[in-house]
């Protein structure tokens, strides 16, 4: 009997032990998202006035600019956009990490808009690759409730990465609407995905395929972890099937229609 109540005690003890350690953890996560959250804001302030600086300054504001330093400046400011996006990513990140609500949900968003403006944005990519980049739609598609800034950067996400680990053939577009969902499948003829890849590859955060890094040794693992969490807050589900490496891989996105 004593020796009952002493191993209770102990029990008792351990768990309490055990619950204090999570809440430590959970206050460390909790601090470092905000120190994140606070970072990106102070990075991102000044970087916006440097693009506010080169438009004026392309704008003429401050005399004529030589083709050269125009040319150079133009570079500087794809750069910057580029960290800005970075920022802005990391920023979803904490806010997705926090639980916090990362979307606006706006009615009677279309869709083929967003994809005609990813298209244009990434056209030149894919031709510059030797690749082709086509956008298949239905007749007639329905509005969805969407945010369209945040919907934008997942579909982006995914359309460019299937351009980046594409070397021949191309991305395709389609889009549909089957059971009152939206299905978006974006299919490409390259690298593939591993069936052991394709477990982890919206979930873990930095978490890069072998071939991928062959392929762009410059990507950072966030793109599908953003689009997954983006498509998740849009009550959608993402998906990608893929026969494995070499063999092309086709994404799948469903949203609620209405
Ligand atoms: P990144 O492309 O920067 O590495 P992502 O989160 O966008 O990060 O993608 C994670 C990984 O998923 C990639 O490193 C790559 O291994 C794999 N992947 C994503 N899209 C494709 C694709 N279309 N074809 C082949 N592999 C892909």
């Amino acid at each position: 009997m004593l020796r009952e109540i002493e191993l209770r005690e102990k029990i008792k003890k351990a768990y309490e032990i055990e619950k204090k350690a999570k809440e430590g953890l959970k206050k460390l996560d909790e601090a470092k998202n905000q120190f994140i959250m606070a970072t990106q804001h102070h990075l991102r302030t000044p970087l916006t006035s440097m693009i506010g600086y080169l438009d004026l300054i392309f704008g003429g504001t401050y005399g004529k600019v030589s083709p050269r330093i125009k040319e150079a400046l133009q570079k500087f400011q794809i750069s910057t956009n580029r960290l800005i996006k970075v920022i802005n990513e990391f920023l979803d990140i904490s806010q997705f990490q926090l639980g916090k609500k990362v979307i606006t949900l706006q009615p009677d968003v279309h869709i083929e808009p967003i994809f005609e403006e990813i298209v244009d944005e990434l056209q030149l990519e894919a031709k510059a690759r030797g690749i082709y980049l086509k956008l298949q739609k239905q007749a007639k598609m329905p509005g969805i409730k969407a945010d369209p800034e945040k919907l934008k950067l997942a579909l982006y996400n995914i359309v460019d990465n299937g351009i980046k680990y594409t070397n021949e053939g191309g991305v395709t577009i389609k889009l549909k609407v089957e059971n009152s969902r939206l299905r978006i499948i974006v299919k490409d003829t390259g690298a593939g995905i591993s069936k052991e890849d394709q477990k982890t590859l919206f979930t873990r955060l930095f978490e890069r395929g072998k071939e991928a890094k062959k392929l762009h040794g410059t990507g950072r693992g966030i793109g599908l972890y953003i689009a997954f969490h983006i498509v998740k807050a849009h009550n959608g589900k993402i998906w990608v099937e893929s026969e494995g490496r070499g063999k092309g891989s086709t994404f799948f996105i469903e949203l609620p229609v209405g």
